[in-house]
Order: C-alpha cells, then structure tokens, then sequence
C-alpha cells in the first residue's frame, strides 16, 4: 500500500538500515542482490568524521556482463509497455522517495558530507520532483514523442557530488522513454543509489529494468566500453569526459556528457550587492562549492570591487563550518582526501601566482575533511585558479571596466555551463546573457534548476541535454518507417509511423 504521508522523524532509521555500519552490499542485478564475481570489497566512510559506513561490491567485467544481459532480457517487454504503464513506475519511486525522504537526506550526508539543510531542503526534495516529472513525460511519450523509440540498453555513470540527484537525473528520462539502464554510482557516494534499488524491489519494478553496479573508474570504462551497451551518458570530469569521449568514438553509441566548469558570477555597479552577497553564498559555498555550475568567478564591475569584497569577506565570516548532521552548519565536509589535496594545491598555486588569499580566521573541526570558504582577489585572467575547476568553496575574482570587458572575461574560459548576472538595469543583463557563450544563464539569480529546463554547457562542459523535453531525446531515436502500400489503388507509398 502506497504511504503518502510526510517521512518519519527517526534519527535511528538511517543507523538501522546501515547495520551499525556492518552492512555489506551486494550488486543490483536483475532486481536482486547478487555476490561480485571476484569477491572484491571497498570501504565507503563518512568524510565528516573518517568512520566507514559500509562495505560495497566491486563490480567486475563477469559482473557488467551480467548487468547488460539483464538490462537486455528486460528491454522488450520495457519497451513495449505504454507510456502510461512506465509512467506508473516512476509515479510510485517518485513517492517512495518522498516516504522515505528523511532516511534519505541523512544517508546522503554521511557518505557525502554535505549539510543536512541541502540534502533535506534541495537535492532529495529535486529527486521527487524529477521522477514525477519523466512520470509525466512517460504519459505524453505516444503523443509528444511519435516517430521515436528507445535507444535500448543505456551505460550510466554518475559523480558525487550530487549522488542521488545525479541518479534521477539519469535513470528518470531513460525509463520514461523505455530505455533499460546500468548504472555506476561514483566510488565515494554509493548508498542513497543501493537505498533506491530496494524502492525499486518495494515498487515491483521489472527485474534487470533497472541495475545498479558500483566500482571505481575501472568498472566505469567497463561500462562505457561494453558491446552491448547503445547509449553512455557520464557526469564527471572532464579528463574522464575525454577518456570515453575517445572510447565511444570508434561505436555506434549514443553519448551525453556533462562536465565541468568554471562559471562567471557578474556584478555590474548597479547592482543590488547585498542579494548578490547571498547568491554568492549560494553559488560558490553550496555543497562546500563542489557544484559543476558553481559560481566560482567573481567578476565585479571595478567601481565596486572594494565595497563588494568587504561585504563577501563579512558574510563569510558568519558561515558555520562544521558536523554536516547539524542542522545550522552551512558548510560541510569535502568528500574525500584527494579532493581536499586538490583544493589545497589550487589555492596555493593561486597564492604562487600572485594572488591574495582571504579565510575567515574561525577554527576548523578537529576531524573530518573540511575546508574554509576562500576568497582569491588580484587574480589575473590567466592564472591557474582563474582557468582551473577549483570544485571547492574558493571564490576567484577578478575585475572589469565595461560591460564587453566582462562579456571577454566570461567567455575566456574552456568552458561553458552556466553564468549568474546580477544588475539592476534588464538591458544591460539580457545584452549580456545573450553574449555569454553558457548553457545556462542566470539574471539577478543562481542555482535556479527545475526537471523541466534542460540543463547542460557548451564547449568542454560537455554536450546533450538533462531534464524537460531536451533532455526526453537523449534516451530517444527516430524511428520513422515508409512501408510500402498494402493496396494497389494507392499510388504514392504510405508514411508509417513506427511505435
Ligand atoms: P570523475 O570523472 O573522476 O568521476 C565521475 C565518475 O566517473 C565516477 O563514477 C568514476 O568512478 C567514473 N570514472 C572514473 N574514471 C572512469 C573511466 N576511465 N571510465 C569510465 N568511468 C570512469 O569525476 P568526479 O571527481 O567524481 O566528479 C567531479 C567532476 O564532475 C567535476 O569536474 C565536476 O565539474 C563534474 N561534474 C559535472 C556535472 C555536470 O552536470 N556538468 C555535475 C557534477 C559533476
């Protein structure tokens, strides 16, 4: 039976689940736990504290093999169901989501790190609501999308930073559309995706529809590389973006890839600067900045740089850093130590550069991976941390004189995700926005996202669409069939439509 009241305020359901962090978890496969082939564990821990949380399968080449011939074994039946009858699926992950939105929320934010305010408030709440969505794309499938089909068995390969958030994204659309998946949650971030495997059993999903592999890079390029795989979509680095990109070449596979980037946050002098203090909270120290679209270069109109710098460094300041469980922390901790490293060596060499490094002086935890919000000033456009994906709470700013100064700084990047303009004069921003070469642009806003627009970059952020109509024919291909006419008073042959 369907519950669908609010999720149950019990801090000791997450501990429950997890075993007291004994708990041992198998492969998804063919909706059902299955042993890794060679036997071969890893340690998942909670960054905030360094405990392991669990223990999590390698998946090996035996393993995939087995994942694509049930995701394959799956996919007529899949296929040849309505719209209508998927839609019912993703209608009830939708609401076991919501059911079990707590438990979620808190698992999150101990593989992660990231506060318990965002998981509860934003990423799990944007889970629900993108499963509901695809659910009523699924419905309008027959009528919305005619001429199409399924591309077939989908290879899905998600980041960390937004564990769960980045599985509906991918596993939403390829089922609405009829696709059947394999899906590898990042090494450092497996469990909300085991959690949705046994909302997947709760809901009678059909067996091998969907299956859920974990791994490191090596299980990924097994995936991106497997014969019997018709479509890749990856959310990563750009490296590893490269890596498949190079990979796929050589197939007949479909490929979307959503990368990095190094987004501009522009402040003309005009601006309303304390709402552009707060979207800076928002854009660069979200999730300790470990955000694809993050906000990460400040460009601020040079009249104001002084007053804005001030305001930034005085709100930094009243950020908490600390225990992610706690509800009033505003920054968590880094996922892992070699991200924590790789913040650290940027920020030094941003220092080596020449640039001038703020924290605030607040003590940092005793333990866990944590690191303070940063903000870099005298950045030169060319310098390492100006150029480079930080992917933690630093702030780089630099400054111009005219708005097509700002439009060059913005666009001397290799990349392309998104930007934030802030101005109190419309015409100034939307002259702006339409020359920032950005998949999405934001006016007097930031981090804006809905299942409905499609989110993706330009450039080495990568290409293809998530989310609304876009994002439908990533998992779709056109199918239109001319059949020859059945009777021979018809003279011209007969469009089909195949379905
Ligand atoms: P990553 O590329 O190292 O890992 C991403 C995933 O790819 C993981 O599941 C990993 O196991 C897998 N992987 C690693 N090597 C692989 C290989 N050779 N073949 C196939 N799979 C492989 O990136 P990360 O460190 O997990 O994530 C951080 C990066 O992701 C940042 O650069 C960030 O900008 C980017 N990101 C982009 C978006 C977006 O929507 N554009 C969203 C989130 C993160």
């Amino acid at each position: 039976a369907m519950d669908y009241g609010p999720a149950p305020e019990d801090p000791k359901e997450t501990e429950r689940w997890l075993d007291g962090h004994h708990r041992r978890f198998d492969l998804f496969i063919n909706g059902e736990w299955r042993k890794p082939s060679s036997d071969e564990y890893f340690t998942t821990s909670n960054p905030a504290n360094g405990d392991k949380i669990a223990d999590i399968a390698q998946a090996t080449a035996a393993d995939i093999n087995a994942a694509v011939a049930a995701a394959r074994k799956a996919l007529p039946a899949w296929q040849a169901l309505s719209g209508h009858q998927r839609a019912r699926y993703l209608y009830a992950l939708a609401r076991q989501v919501q059911k079990h939105s707590r438990h979620l929320a808190v698992l999150e934010t101990i593989d992660n790190g990231k506060t318990i305010r965002e998981s509860r408030d934003l990423d799990i709440p944007l889970v629900a609501r993108h499963f509901y969505h695809h659910a009523g794309w699924a419905q309008l499938l027959e009528s919305e999308f005619r001429g199409y089909k399924p591309c077939g068995v989908v290879g899905q390969i998600i980041p960390w930073n937004f564990p769960l958030l980045m599985f509906a994204w991918k596993v939403a659309p390829a089922l609405a559309a009829g696709n059947t998946v394999v899906i590898k949650p990042a090494e450092y971030t497996p469990l909300t995706a085991l959690a949705m495997a046994e909302l997947a059993m709760e809901i009678d999903l059909p067996p091998g529809v969907l299956n859920i592999v974990n791994g490191d890079g090596r299980t990924g390029a097994l995936i991106t590389e497997h014969e019997g795989i018709d479509k890749i979509a990856f959310t990563g680095s750009t490296e590893v973006g490269r890596i498949i990109r190079k990979s796929t070449a050589a197939s007949a596979k479909k490929l979307s890839l959503e990368l990095g980037g190094k987004s501009p946050f522009i402040v003309f002098d005009d601006a309303d600067l304390d709402s552009a203090v707060e979207g800076l909270v928002d854009g660069i120290w979200l999730n300790q900045g470990q955000v694809c679209c993050a906000g990460s270069r400040l460009l601020v109109q040079e009249r104001v740089a002084d007053v804005l710098h001030e305001k930034i460094r005085t709100r930094m300041k009243t950020l908490r850093i600390g225990s992610p469980l706690d509800k009033s922390v505003d920054i968590g901790a880094i996922v892992a130590p070699v991200q924590l490293e790789r913040i650290r060596s940027l920020v030094d060499q941003g220092v080596a550069e020449g640039a001038t490094c703020w924290q605030p002086s607040s003590a940092l935890p005793a333990k866990g991976l944590y690191f303070p919000p940063t903000l870099l000033t005298d950045v030169q456009p060319t310098a390492t941390v100006a150029q480079e994906e930080i992917f933690g709470p630093v702030l780089t700013s630099m400054t111009f004189r005219t708005p097509a100064e700002a439009v060059e700084l913005s666009n001397n990047t290799a990349y392309g995700l998104a930007a934030s303009i802030w101005s109190e004069s419309i015409n100034v921003a939307l002259d702006v926005a339409s020359q920032v070469k950005a998949g999405v642009v934001w006016v007097n806003s930031t981090n804006l996202f809905d299942a409905s627009c499609g989110f993706g970059g330009y450039r080495e952020s990568g290409y293809g669409r998530e989310g609304g109509r876009e994002g439908m024919y990533e998992y779709l291909e056109p199918a239109w069939l001319t059949e020859k006419p059945k009777s021979s008073s018809t003279t011209a042959p007969a469009q089909h439509i195949a379905q």
